[in-house]
């Protein structure tokens, strides 16, 4: 077990770069901090102001977390966008979580990216290749989401 902050986590295989950002083992820009939720400046920036905010609990995919970090990191997702408008100016910007080598995972630790969208080109690049819905199939997928929910 690792303790951070008030919250108490397994430490596990799940550990990573950053649990040991949330340590301190590892120097980061840290921005905020409250006992289940860390948020730091990302090392590689899209734009400036790219923040990248993370439970405490080393979980490597978002439906992996518990229930008390996604409120812990609900609460204070919005909180960090506004001061990150205010700090850089930018009325626009990206959320983006990705889950999954395949879904560009790379840091297997749930992290939500803030990416400021200034307006030279800098931010969030996005190729979204949209299909169109099937009335048939979305119905029979919207029942089983429906039935995995209950
Ligand atoms: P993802 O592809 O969603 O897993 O993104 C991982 C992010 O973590 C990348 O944007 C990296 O630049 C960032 N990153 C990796 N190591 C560090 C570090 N030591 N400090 C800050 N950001 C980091």
């Amino acid at each position: 077990m690792s303790r951070h902050g008030g919250g108490i986590y397994p430490s596990a295989m799940s550990e990573t770069i950053f649990s040991k950002i949330i340590a301190g083992q590892i120097p980061s820009h840290k921005v905020y901090e409250d006992a289940h939720v860390f948020a730091f400046l990302d090392i590689n920036p899209l734009a400036p102001g790219h923040t990248l905010v993370i439970p405490k609990e080393a979980k490597p995919t978002i439906d992996l977390l518990s229930d008390e970090s996604a409120a812990a990191i609900g609460r204070a997702l919005p909180r960090l966008c506004r001061a990150i408008m205010k700090a850089t100016g930018c009325s626009d910007y990206n959320i983006l979580q990705n889950n999954g080598r395949a879904a560009h995972q790379v840091v297997m630790h749930v992290h939500f990216h803030i990416i400021p969208k200034p307006a030279s080109a800098q931010g969030l690049g996005i190729v979204w290749p949209a299909g169109a819905i099937e009335p048939i199939a979305a119905g029979v997928l919207c029942e089983r989401i429906a039935r995995a929910l209950a």
